[in-house]
């Protein structure tokens, strides 16, 4: 059994005995990936259950440094959680809802010092929104025991994606492994339960007394960012400007991508230049919107109600948000995707290259290839790269380079503040075909084809590598071939790494030779 069948069938095993709990002196909901109040299932079941009797609400967030470690969290995503958790403290301490945020080392440790704080705070009813992540399915399976054991209901409810996983089938009943007849059971499912797009309730404001009672809790500062993961001052600076906290900011750039760009985002999503994307990916990683959030207001935008039909940029965008469900479906359905293996077991024994040199100029944006260059400097500035970047430097890194997939995998966990798990690998799988419904092996993507033809002006590659800002025309896309290699050179601009022609016939020959020996 999958560990949210286990979770699942536990919660089932024991609604019964949880309900009969009675509720206690305070309720609890656990903030984890979901840094939001408006429409948040959990917490709005929590602020309903304490509201029965009167009681309080009191949420609680754990900096894990141990997870962070784990999911290779990136200091920016760190950095980005600390300043909308001030936001949120804020917020909720207008309804008089305490915050309670501590770093706890031990990641084992974690459980015990929620059950702890239950016990002094008098909570008999946990809630949060379910993870996806193997770990954290099997955390909370045990969490349920442990907490049964103490007389504690703890409940988890399905939050993160539209359509909770294992809920769409083939004919077969068999889970999707390719996204569009997923996709058209999505939207058939949504249109037939349009209650899945429904808003939660905000929390109701806690009762009065309750600011005195958790004074301490109120008045607490935040802990610091982990050692390992915090940002120096001009870091900090940049990412605070580059990407405000907190849910208003979330809910504000939603409206103005629904208001000022939807419309065209069919035509324009693949171009780095344009800015044209909702850059809406840090908030719903870290749940500062909920998906369902954003693919409700696109709804009510399009002129048709519907989620594929009408304005054929609503519908584009909707169905992108889509692939953040199926790549949770896919992680939820086949954990051990989770465990560095890849989705296709036919793809596990390609030679991959180790090439510490070769890997450190694909990080750093030194590989002579603009567009590639472009967009890893554009990551490691932003914490973020445009999608069609993200195939291009996944695809290159995978192929022209035959470095291990992982590597990249992990330096993007590492480096973006919207790295989601299930997305990212998904992604990578894709554009190294080893993932679930990837490219063929034998697409590989030409970089400068790919550069010519979403980066047609140059424009993104002059912005994100300076010294090709003096190139002019589509020498740009190749300085040295191009007869711009003085003005390239002058300006310390690398020479290619590897020759994509050459490198193209290398990798389809050890893909097939991976393939032939599995
Ligand atoms: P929009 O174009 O405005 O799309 C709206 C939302 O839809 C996105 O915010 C995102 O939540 C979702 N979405 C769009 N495309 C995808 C996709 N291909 N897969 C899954 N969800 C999608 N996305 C992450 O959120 N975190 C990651 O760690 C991540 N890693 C990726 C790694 C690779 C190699 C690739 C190819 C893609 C990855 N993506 C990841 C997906 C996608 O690149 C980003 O979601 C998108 O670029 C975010 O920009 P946006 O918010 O402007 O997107």
């Amino acid at each position: 059994p999958r560990p949210l069948d286990i979770l699942n069938s536990t919660l089932n095993g024991t609604k019964q005995e949880r309900e009969r709990i009675p509720v206690g002196e305070a309720v609890l909901h656990w903030y984890k990936r979901d840094l939001r109040t408006y429409d948040n299932r959990a917490l709005s079941m929590a602020s309903a259950k304490a509201g029965s009797k009167g009681v309080p609400l009191i949420c609680i967030f754990v900096v894990s440094p141990q997870d962070y470690q784990a999911h290779f969290t990136s200091a920016p995503r760190v950095d980005f959680e600390l300043r909308t958790l001030e936001v949120m403290k804020r917020d909720l301490a207008e309804k008089g809802i305490p915050l309670y945020v501590t770093t706890i080392e031990d990641r084992k440790e974690v459980t015990g010092h929620i059950l702890q704080k239950c016990e002094e705070w008098g909570a008999k009813h946990i809630y949060c929104n379910i993870e996806y992540e193997v770990d954290e399915l099997r955390r909370e399976t045990k969490m349920v025991k442990r907490c049964l054991d103490k007389g504690i209901s703890f409940t988890a409810v399905h939050d993160d994606v539209v359509v909770p996983p294992e809920t769409l089938t083939t004919g077969a009943g068999k889970q999707y492994s390719v996204y569009s007849p997923w996709f058209r059971a999505w939207i058939k499912h949504v249109h037939e339960h349009p209650h899945l797009l429904d808003a939660s309730e905000p929390p109701a404001p806690n009762p009065p007394a309750a600011r005195l009672r958790f004074q301490s809790i109120f008045d607490a500062p935040l802990p610091p960012a982990p050692e390992n993961k915090s940002l120096i001052d001009e870091e900090r600076t940049r990412f605070a400007h580059l990407w405000p906290p907190g849910e208003q900011e979330a809910h504000h750039r939603l409206e103005r991508f629904l208001h000022e760009k939807v419309g065209a985002y069919k035509d324009t999503r693949n171009f780095p230049a344009e800015q044209s994307t909702g850059m809406l990916s840090v908030h719903l990683s870290a749940g500062t919107l909920a998906a369902r959030t954003a693919v409700r207001s696109a709804r009510d935008g399009n002129s048709t109600k519907k989620l594929d039909a009408g304005n054929p940029g609503i519908a584009g965008w909707i169905s992108e948000l889509a692939w953040r469900d199926f790549y949770k479906h896919v992680l939820a359905h086949w954990p051990y995707v989770c465990m560095f293996k890849p989705f296709k077991y036919e793809y596990t024994n390609i030679a991959w290259s180790y090439d510490a040199e070769l890997f450190a100029a694909w990080c750093d944006g030194r590989t002579g290839f603009p567009i590639v260059d472009a967009a890893m400097r554009q990551l490691n500035h932003m914490g973020y790269m445009h999608n069609r970047c993200r195939m291009i430097v996944a695809s290159f890194l995978a192929k022209d380079l035959l470095i291990d997939w992982r590597m990249g995998e992990k330096y993007f966990m590492e480096h973006l503040i919207d790295g989601d798990f299930a997305s990212n690998n998904g992604g990578w799988g894709f554009a190294a075909s080893t993932g679930v419904d990837p490219q063929p092996y034998f697409r590989i993507f030409n970089p400068l084809l790919q550069s010519e033809k979403f980066d047609a002006q140059g424009l993104y590659i002059r912005k994100w590598v300076p010294e090709l800002a003096g190139v002019e025309g589509k020498a740009v896309h190749d300085p040295y071939g191009r007869g711009a290699g003085r003005v390239a050179e002058g300006a310390g601009y690398p020479r290619m790494v590897v020759e994509h022609k050459v490198s193209r016939e290398r990798a389809l020959a050890r893909y097939k030779e991976g393939l032939g020996r599995a």
